[in-house]
């Protein structure tokens, strides 16, 4: 089958690729799994170089695989910029801390008898990528698994399949040995095949919708399994806060990458005490955004990656609007060319609506007043999601309160849609299963063995 790479700001034909059949995806089990015995058995420190090397291309060619993630996605030239550069910090992150983990750990002495732990690879993973974020979402995964000694299978996903071609020929110009990493092309089908394959471990970036067949999957295999899943992630400002800085941080927040981030804020509400400065700053900071070319340095909100998406954009605004939302800024399709979507933002929504319950990913976002915090609380909580949740308030000790009775992955005081190499990343409910990053997100790709040696 071929598989079409299309330009979503120009609607251009970019490439036309082969996928990975069944057969191939077979091969490519078989040759990791010659290969990787042996990168596992290697020192660390010689696994550590050939990351290393590959860090040191990545920054070198910096723009050349920005140019190239753009031209697929749209994502705007600065924002995957941004991204490659901030990979960086994942990789030392990832390089200071796996020997940690690996370490081997005496945990009892006694004479005629020792116990310690070791931490060996799960062996041949699948890495299956969305592509709103390619370099992180694949490199959380890839990163870890290759370091601590495992082979990955790596399947990006169908709308960033040039950048998950990029990062293969990346690896092998890093000198990473035939067969440790390989890049399958291809959609549903190929994913599909990766899945009735026989891993040790299955990692996956995606909608809610895919990862419940991945779940399934690795059920049905018995392995190990992490989901890193979507969201609707909520952002409560209390009437104490600097009206204007959250209404910046949280336009950022929900129209970076034109909202298609997995912990894009897609939801607000306002104390009513601040509601109406909030609303007005909020949509003042909007305006702002530079719609447009996403291959110009200037732009801050480029088309959407999948031009279907517009549809579920558009059903959420008209199911909204029939029940009494307001649209104060934009609402459609933007004229013109390409897969563009106007900066949305509406007000009266509630919870009847499908903008304020289902992802939207997009740039669009309801913004709701509320009576307090225990109205916001419960609102917060309203949802099957729980990837991330934030409050801005000036008194940390009330925010800290009202996030520790939000089920959410990761809790933000006075700042959204961030991520840290530091500390895991994981999602509730639907928002999936698992960590990557932290140290925890180390520990998926090892598995303990635990030594009795008695002499
Ligand atoms: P998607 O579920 O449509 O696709 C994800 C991957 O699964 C793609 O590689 C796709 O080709 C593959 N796939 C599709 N059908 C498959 C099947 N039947 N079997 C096996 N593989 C299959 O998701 P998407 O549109 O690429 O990504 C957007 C979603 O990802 C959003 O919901 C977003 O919130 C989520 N996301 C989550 C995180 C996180 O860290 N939690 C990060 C980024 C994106």
């Amino acid at each position: 089958m071929t598989l079409r790479i299309v330009n979503p700001a120009t609607g251009a034909l970019l490439r036309e690729l082969e996928t990975t059949t069944a057969d191939q995806v077979a091969h490519a089990l078989a040759g990791a799994r010659a290969a990787q015995g042996a990168w596992a058995t290697r020192p660390a420190e010689q696994r550590a170089a050939v990351v290393r090397a590959f860090a040191g291309l990545l920054q070198r060619k910096l723009d050349a695989l920005a140019a190239i993630q753009t031209s697929e996605t749209g994502k705007p030239i600065s924002q995957a910029k941004n991204e490659i550069r901030a990979l960086g910090a994942r990789i030392d992150f990832f390089l200071e801390n796996v020997p940690k983990v690996q370490r081997t750990e005496p945990v009892h002495s006694e004479p005629g008898l020792t116990e310690r732990i070791t931490y060996e690879p799960l062996g041949v993973v699948g890495n299956i990528s969305a592509w709103n974020y390619p370099w992180f979402v694949g490199g959380n995964v890839f990163l870890p698994a290759l370091l601590t000694g495992n082979a990955v299978l790596y399947k990006p996903s169908e709308v960033a399949a040039l950048t998950g071609q990029a990062i293969g020929e990346l690896w092998r110009e890093a000198g990473l040995p035939d067969g440790v990493f390989t890049t399958l092309v291809g959609a549903g089908e190929t994913g599909r095949a990766l899945l009735e394959s026989k891993l040790d471990g299955l990692f996956f970036t995606g909608s809610y919708a895919t990862g419940r067949r991945v779940a399934d999957a690795a059920r049905a295999h018995m392995i190990p399994v992490g989901l890193e899943l979507g969201g609707k992630d909520p952002a409560y400002v209390t009437d104490d806060v600097d009206v204007a800085n959250a209404a910046a941080g949280l336009a950022d927040g929900a129209f970076y990458n034109a909202g298609q981030s997995c912990c894009a804020v897609e939801r607000i509400y306002v104390h009513e005490r601040v509601y109406d400065a909030f609303v007005d700053a909020f949509v003042a900071e909007v305006k702002r955004f530079v719609v447009g070319d996403p291959t110009d340095e200037a732009t801050y909100l480029g088309p959407l990656a999948r031009p279907a998406q517009i549809e579920v954009l558009a059903a959420q605004i008209a199911d909204a609007t029939s029940k009494g939302a307001r649209v104060l800024l934009g609402g459609q399709r933007r004229a013109g060319g390409g897969a563009y979507f106007e900066p949305t933002v509406l007000v009266d929504v509630n919870h009847d609506m499908t903008l304020m319950k289902e992802e939207s990913f997009g740039p669009i976002i309801g913004i709701q007043k509320v009576s307090g915090d225990a109205d916001a609380t419960e609102l917060m909580q309203d949802t099957e999601y729980g990837l991330t949740a934030g409050v801005y308030c000036r008194d940390l000790a009330r925010a800290e309160v009202i996030l520790q009775h939000v089920s959410a992955g990761s809790a933000y005081i006075n700042c959204c849609d961030r991520v840290s190499p530091r500390l895991p990343w994981s999602g509730r409910g639907h928002s999936g299963l698992g960590s990557t990053l932290g140290v925890a997100g180390i520990h998926a790709f090892v598995r303990p063995k635990a030594w009795h040696v008695r002499g």
